[in-house]
């Protein structure tokens, strides 16, 4: 269990001060000055040191992303954080927006720095009202207080702007996010050109998660062999795990990457409902990531590389668990339902796709379709997957993919028991 000495959210449930005199008691804003001592290649090596992957979903390492940004390119640089927290079953950065703040302000200015940006957009999503309340008022103090802004202690000129998005899932796709940062109707771009290349207002761009931005400054202070020390090789540090469905105290809760699951569930959570062998399954990373039964949940341990071994993800690290009680084809049609409502239309495997494999497990959940199609589903979720703009299409396909792997004789129950249900009726 991650020790408290080690813990970087030392205020996520929000009882202590959120306000810059509690931050900077807790640690924030301390000789910021030294981190930009360490320059732009020297903070982006530390960070690459420290092996931090993006907690944004993907997992792809922070340093390197940032040393993809462009040097001696006459446009000016900018930083956009993702604070667009969509995905079903996240709630991770509204606690630090909400609770801790000043760090994510601190981290900006941070990462704008190592990466040449005097500016820096966070778009928050459409419904975290209080979040966003919390963020600008620390923004606001960090300027009164000459953190940040122009001629600040600091000596980098430093923006940093709040946006607040409208509510759609599609704006948290970074493409779509920097759309509709333009004003723009939400709509993922093409890729290439990537956003380092070129990103908001055509300039160059990187895109970073609230969690990934946050936690920077304490890695800096503390060294990047502090941090990767924790974890697990190539999935170190500390990680927000979100837990929510049927345990007994739902919670997030800072552990070390690569804990495993029952620990995690039994530790912080109070444990599956009814005990653990009343687990049916488990939802790892967010809604898009693939279901795992109760049987490859028993040793896995959460970190980037278990996860994608079993071919699901770490994701967000929001965990669903579901336990003996759930419909799980109910809940992947739920899901389902949430990514065909939440396509933005462009593409014709994802628009047409999303609300096809909707349809099709609305049948199934009722028994109501042949045994030939949980084939058929399964090849057009492979046809939605990888053949879309942007990765709404393979997170509607995987959901429905991890059903068809792990739970397929619950879907083939189904279907018969209806058919013998309408033989014994028509009898
Ligand atoms: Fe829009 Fe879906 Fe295509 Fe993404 S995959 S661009 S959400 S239609």
């Amino acid at each position: 269990m991650l020790a408290d000495k080690d813990r970087i959210f030392t205020n996520l449930y929000g009882f202590h001060d959120w306000r810059l005199a509690g931050a900077r008691s807790r640690g924030a804003w301390d000789n910021t000055k030294a981190l930009i001592d360490l320059g732009q290649d020297g903070i982006i090596n530390e960070v690459k040191a420290s092996g931090l992957r993006g907690r944004g979903g993907a997992g792809f390492p922070t340093g390197l992303k940032w040393s993809f940004m462009p040097k001696n390119d006459p446009r000016p640089s900018y930083l956009v954080v993702n604070a667009d927290e969509s995905e079903p079953g996240s709630c991770k950065d509204r606690e630090i927006m909400r609770h801790d703040p000043h760090l994510l302000v601190e981290g900006c200015l941070v990462a704008s720095f190592a990466m040449r940006a005097h500016a820096c957009y966070i778009y928050v999503r459409g419904e975290f009202i209080r979040e966003r309340e919390h963020l600008q008022a620390a923004i606001d103090e960090a300027y009164a207080a000459k953190l940040i802004g122009k001629d600040n202690i600091h000596g980098w000129d430093f923006d940093c702007y709040v946006h607040h998005g409208a509510g759609a899932y599609i704006c948290g796709e970074e493409t779509a996010l920097l759309e509709s940062l333009e004003g723009k109707k939400g709509q993922p771009r093409l890729k290439p050109p990537f956003p380092a290349n070129s990103g908001l207002y055509g300039a160059p761009t990187t895109v970073n998660n609230v969690e990934s931005i946050a936690v920077v400054p304490t890695i800096l202070r503390r060294g990047a062999t502090w941090f990767s020390a924790l974890g697990k090789p190539n999935n170190t540090g500390t990680k927000l795990f979100q837990i929510s469905g049927h345990v007994e105290r739902p919670c997030v809760v800072e552990e070390e990457m690569g804990i495993p699951l029952r620990e995690l569930l039994e530790k912080h959570a109070g444990g599956v409902r009814g005990g653990w062998d009343n687990l049916l399954a488990v939802i790892p990373g967010g809604s898009s990531m693939p279901c795992l039964p109760k049987e490859m949940c028993d040793d896995l341990t959460m970190d980037f590389d278990s996860l994608s071994k079993l071919k699901s993800g770490l994701g967000t690290a929001a965990i669903i668990v579901m336990d003996k009680s759930t419909d799980i084809i109910a809940a992947i049609r739920r899901i389902a339902y949430f990514y065909k409502h939440e396509s933005c239309g462009q593409c014709t495997p994802c628009r047409e796709g999303t609300g096809w494999m909707w349809r099709v497990l609305e049948r199934m959940e009722r028994g109501d379709a042949e045994l030939e199609e949980i084939d058929l589903l399964f090849d057009v979720s492979k046809q939605v997957e990888g053949h879309t703009i942007c990765a709404l299409g393979d997170a509607a396909a995987w959901p429905v993919q991890g059903l068809l792997r792990n739970f397929r004789p619950v879907i083939e129950q189904r279907i018969k028991d209806r058919k013998r249900g309408l033989a014994v009726a028509a009898e």
